[in-house]
């Protein structure tokens, strides 16, 4: 649910059976959100926000409404670029090396980069498509290797540096970005 305040701009309401008071935070697009317990009706949402309204403002780095509809533009096409490029990239280094996947995912996680779940889905974080090629193709052949080791063995690490041999420079490189965006 989406509350429209003058202030504000749009605030997400989270309702969640397992969330017991309202809990304010700031959304990966910088807007106002709250997580209420399920029964909470949108009258006492308001008020909650209008009663915190000085502690939102003081506590929270939100973004204006201009900043925000900015940045929801800015995904749409990070999105969009992503969805033309990393599938056809990963499926490449996938054939190339003999990998299989089951799935591709796109993300937009604030914290990772990629990830490899034990049922064989790659999830690639969009904003890839801002870090240099080479950083993005090690991201890439390190989730694959995941494959075979889920973990940061050893082993793990030598099958990465078979196919990327400056793997370690790609890994220091890429702790230069973020893949928030
Ligand atoms: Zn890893």
């Amino acid at each position: 649910m989406i509350i429209k305040d003058d202030e504000f701009g749009e605030v997400i309401v989270r309702k969640s059976p397992l969330s017991r008071g309202i809990k304010f935070s700031v959304s990966t697009s910088g807007r106002l959100a709250m997580s209420v317990p399920a029964q909470t009706t949108d009258f006492w949402a308001k008020r909650f926000l209008n009663r915190n309204r000085e502690m939102i403002r003081e506590k929270l780095p939100l973004k204006n409404p201009k900043e925000q509809r900015a940045r929801d533009y800015q995904k749409k096409a990070l999105m969009k670029k992503a969805r033309e490029y990393l599938p056809y990239r990963l499926e490449y280094y996938a054939k190339l090396y003999g990998y299989k996947y089951e799935k591709c995912r796109l993300s937009h996680a604030n914290t990772r980069w990629g990830s490899c779940s034990s049922n064989k889905t790659i999830s690639l974080n969009i904003g890839l498509m801002n870090v240099p090629e080479v950083l993005r193709d090690y991201v890439i052949l390190h989730e694959l290797a995941h494959l075979n080791h889920m973990d940061h063995s050893r082993d793990f690490w030598a099958e990465v540096g078979s196919h990327d041999k400056n793997y370690k420079i790609h890994e220091k490189k890429l702790k230069h970005f973020s893949p928030g965006i």
